[in-house]
């Protein structure tokens, strides 16, 4: 099934339109361009960490392949270890206002994860699965019909989140 905003892109694409997928933080200093055909299929995580970091009840993102982000401006990194395994996620920032743009994971090599809310197009997105729903807030209700884990995603959820594809429910 297509959603809303992949029918208007392949109708603008067929038009020989190309929908430009851009984003940036909330100071406008970093800003973004991806070479994607359509918007990806977000995800949220609901566990604590991600509740630290977005301050609010779960943070939205997208995986998409890493070469496809152009950036532009003040832009900061900071590597950290995360699980057991001595992974390292380094996660972008904007230097000036701190918004968190997107983050790399040597677990995950070549794929990035972007803030949805940091897309132009935010209120496009769709979110097709929710993750380490075991933490969520009690007031949120997963919705009927979308993929979701208590911990993290099946090895074919997350491939198919990869894919940009929407994960089956399980
Ligand atoms: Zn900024
Ligand atoms: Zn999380």
């Amino acid at each position: 099934m297509k959603d809303a905003g992949t029918r208007r892109s392949s109708l603008l694409g067929w038009l020989g339109f190309t929908m430009a997928l851009t984003g940036g933080c909330n100071c406008g200093q970093v800003r973004y361009r991806l070479a994607l055909e359509v918007l990806p299929g977000t995800y949220a995580c609901h566990c604590h960490q991600c509740q630290r970091w977005s301050g609010s009840a779960f943070s939205q993102s997208a995986f998409i392949p890493e070469d496809s982000i152009a950036i532009s401006g003040p832009v900061v990194c900071f590597e950290r270890e995360i699980g057991a395994a001595g992974a390292i996620q380094t996660q972008r920032v904007c230097g000036a206002c701190h918004s968190r743009i997107y983050n790399t994971t040597t677990t995950r090599p070549g794929v990035a994860a972007i803030r949805a809310g940091t897309l132009d197009r935010s209120d496009e997105v769709e979110c097709v699965a929710h993750i380490f729903t075991a933490y969520r807030q009690g007031w949120f209700a997963i919705p009927e019909g979308v993929a979701s884990w208590p911990e993290g995603p099946s090895a074919e959820g997350f491939q198919a989140l990869i894919r940009g594809e929407r994960p089956k429910p399980s």
